[in-house]
């Protein structure tokens, strides 16, 4: 079950996470974007860093009682000092060095930034996942930057199938029970071990690789539409959500633009004929579009 950044980005809709998850007889693998907002921050944060405007601190300060209030609001009690401890540890050991590094070394050379904002970017995730692992007394947490590995490739970069495959069997080889929880959106060069990432709107494709790699029964994407619908509900009133659609059809709907799931997404699930669910967080008893061949 991957659960994009609205979801898991006010108390409201963690707690229909939390309800969503537990309402599962089967044993389910939660992969969470950043907080709604977050990853947007972080990055112009760090434009703002390269500028030399510490008025990114303020930025991170109210990031940090966001993710501080969440916590109250959600964590199981027993874990409440500990999530605390995680948020505030990475803010202060980890991100306020980086963009201060950013912030008082004009020569850094490029590479380097962008390694450093690479590094800082992969944070939103982090952070969320700590709350959603401990919203649930038996969560079990993971970390993808331990498994997920990318190569170069061109300007970008892309998954190393077969390295992943191997550090994702290992990782998740003897799946205790509980409700495991891992970052969508993170990974590491396979060769330097740099923090890196699968492109903005990657965490669907971090669950689309390991619903393929455990062979899952199902992928489900929990976001805040009812599903795939059949034309833009904001132009066309009249939209309505489609309920079954092919692996093909929804290519070639995220291709044209259909902003409902990260387009690399469904090759993998639809060569392991695994069925992907897009449904609603904020109306999880809408049926939401199936996609299946
Ligand atoms: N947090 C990342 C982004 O905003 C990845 C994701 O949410 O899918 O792009
Ligand atoms: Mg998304």
């Amino acid at each position: 079950m991957k659960f994009g950044g609205t979801s898991v980005g006010s108390i409201e809709s963690l707690l229909n996470l939390r309800d969503i998850v537990n309402a599962s007889s089967k044993p389910v693998l939660v992969v969470v974007s950043a907080m709604g907002g977050f990853t947007n921050q972080l990055l112009a944060m760090c434009e703002q860093a390269q500028q030399r405007d510490i008025s990114c601190l303020d930025t991170l300060e109210a990031a940090r009682k966001r993710h501080h209030d969440a916590i109250d609001g959600v964590v199981v009690e027993s874990m409440r000092d500990e999530v605390h401890a995680t948020i505030d540890h990475f803010i202060d050991d980890s991100l306020k060095p980086y963009y201060l590094a950013l912030a008082t070394n004009p020569h850094m050379p490029v590479d380097e930034i962008e390694r450093m904002c690479d590094a800082i970017v992969a944070h939103g995730e982090i952070l969320s996942s700590a709350i959603v692992a401990g919203m649930f007394d038996d969560g079990v947490p993971h970390l993808s930057l331990n498994y997920m590995r990318t190569v170069p490739d061109g300007h970008g970069r892309v998954l190393d199938w077969e390295e992943t495959g191997r550090l994702v069997k290992e990782e998740f080889a003897a799946m205790a029970d509980g409700v495991h929880v891992a970052q969508g959106f993170i990974s590491r060069d396979k060769a330097t071990g740099d923090v890196t990432n699968l492109g903005r709107g990657g965490s669907d494709y971090t669950a689309a690789i390991l619903a393929t790699l455990l062979d899952a029964e199902a992928l489900e994407i929990w976001t805040d539409v009812d599903g795939f619908m059949t034309a833009d509900p904001r132009t066309h009133p009249d939209a309505t959500v489609i309920q079954q659609m092919t692996y093909a059809q929804a290519q070639e709907m995220c291709d044209a633009g259909a902003k409902v799931i990260y387009p690399p997404t469904i090759a993998p699930v639809a060569m392991k004929h695994i069925p992907v669910w897009v449904k609603n967080t904020f109306n999880p008893a809408a049926t939401g579009t199936v996609i299946i061949d």
